[in-house]
């Protein structure tokens, strides 16, 4: 299942003005990877059924954190819940957005925190299921996971990614990644480090299957393994140094006052 993080026009403008205008590149392009030396609050809401079941217990949200700080450790970023909520409006339980978000905004939300909600059921729009969905920098401090894709190894990580700045691997709001990099900077994921990547599938080898050509007829070889794209999470490997470097950057500009 997919995930609805979905870029916005006006995401993209500010984030290829703020490159342009900058020597700090939002890109993070020319950034050693440093430590961010970090450990952040995660504020955990779950929502109750309709018959007052949790659909989820704090030891599988405990380890999928566990799980996720694996991913952030490169750079020095780890997370932790300090909080346990649980919201009984089983209404939320399957939560459409943007629907429902306001109203769980306003009654459920600690500042400072990265809120993470786990619901039975998440759409995004209207009967369209998603794993999760994310804020990028300069948006709201939260996170909605489905129940189910919670601890799959890979849709809160990737989740985090997005929050952190991070797009799709295969993004293509600004524009199609060519394979042989030369657009790598202001196309796709703006990441040269993580090859073009078409989107595609991948077969349980976890290499892309079929093969695929870009416009200039090279063969897209994308890392299958990286955490911000849609390939299976049983090939996930991590996120890329330049990753790294953009979400400590993207961390710096718009989301240090995190606690
Ligand atoms: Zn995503």
């Amino acid at each position: 299942m997919s995930c609805g993080t979905v870029v916005t026009q006006a995401q993209m403008v500010a984030d290829l003005q703020a490159g342009h205008d900058s020597t700090a590149n939002m890109r993070g392009l020319f950034f050693p990877v440093n430590c961010l030396g970090k450990k952040l609050s995660i504020t955990a809401y779950i929502v109750r059924d309709s018959l007052g079941n949790d659909g989820i217990t704090q030891a599988i949200i405990q380890a999928a954190v566990l799980a996720m700080n694996g991913d952030f450790a490169p750079m020095c970023l780890s997370f932790e819940i300090c909080r346990f909520v649980y919201i009984d409006n089983y209404n939320y339980n399957r939560f459409v957005a943007p629907k429902h978000e306001d109203e769980v905004y306003n009654l459920y939300y600690t500042p400072n925190t990265i809120n993470m909600y786990f619901v039975s059921r998440l759409e995004k729009p209207a009967g369209v299921q998603k794993c999760g969905y994310a804020y990028f920098p300069g948006g709201r401090d939260m996170i909605v996971l489905q129940k189910s894709c919670a601890n799959d190894g890979k849709s809160m990580s990737h989740e985090m990614g997005h929050f952190f700045g991070l797009y799709h691997t295969f993004e293509t709001a600004n524009g199609v990644e060519l394979i042989n990099g030369t657009n790598c900077t202001t196309a796709g994921d703006l990441i040269c480090d993580t090859p073009a990547d078409p989107g595609g599938v991948n077969g349980p080898d976890c290499q892309l299957q079929p093969y695929i050509k870009d416009n200039n007829g090279n063969w897209y070889v994308p890392q299958i393994g990286n955490i911000m794209s849609y390939y299976s999470a049983s090939c996930k490997c991590g996120f890329t140094t330049q990753q790294f470097n953009r979400m400590i950057q993207q961390f710096t500009n718009n989301r240090n006052y995190l606690w």
